[in-house]
């Protein structure tokens, strides 16, 4: 079994950084909003803003990336680490239903869960965020980037919505993430097997 740490301490521990200093990355985190599928606050008052220090990093390389290729761009974080606590509440909104496919179960866990994932979208330099053909959280088949030849081909994306994705996971591939083949917003860092054997839990 691998460590643990309470969500509460995240904050004060040099292991994990806040989000909001890096340059090139904004935060509406939408767990700690009613904009969510739960439809409530899951976080607050708990601040969720924070990354360890390895996704951070990589994070920052990526925002840099970006900054280089189109100037007053932003990385837009809408969940970085996300308590074990609340993995548990969000299952249980969606254990039964078809949508558990999208969300790892509590026992197993999310790599959220050991601030070494993110869900992140582009905007531009006005601050708009980037139409990707659907909203984040959308959990259909419109969200697989497995499946955007077909989609497109079909009509159900455009060529827009993916050469937005394309860029989005550009960045993020500059800095050491990779993507899921379901959610065109989740990246992970690092190994997933690697990550739940070699860092610590937020509970
Ligand atoms: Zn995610």
């Amino acid at each position: 079994m691998s460590a643990t740490i309470p969500a509460e301490s995240v904050a004060g521990n040099a292991d994990y950084r806040p989000l909001a200093t890096i340059e090139g990355v904004r935060l509406d985190l939408r767990y700690a909003s009613p904009d969510n599928f739960a439809g409530r606050d899951l976080y607050s008052p708990l601040d969720c803003g924070f990354l360890h220090r390895d996704a951070a990093g990589a994070l920052a390389a990526s925002a840099d990336w970006l900054a280089r290729e189109r100037p007053g761009w932003a990385l837009l974080v809408l969940d970085a680490m996300r308590p074990q606590r609340v993995q548990e509440q969000l299952w249980a909104v969606l254990a039964g239903t078809e949508l558990e496919r999208y969300l790892a179960p509590p026992e197993r866990g999310s790599i959220h869960s050991f601030g070494m994932a993110v869900d992140v979208t582009l905007c531009d330099a006005s601050g708009r965020e980037l139409d990707m053909g659907t909203p984040f959280d959308c959990l259909d088949e419109r969200s697989h980037p497995a499946y955007e030849e077909r989609l497109l081909a079909a009509g159900a994306i455009g060529r827009g919505h993916v050469e937005n994705r394309d860029l989005l996971r550009a960045a993020m591939r500059q800095g050491g993430w990779h993507g899921i083949s379901t959610e065109w917003w989740h990246f992970d860092c690092g190994d997933r097997m690697a990550v739940r054997a070699t860092y610590a839990r937020i509970l």
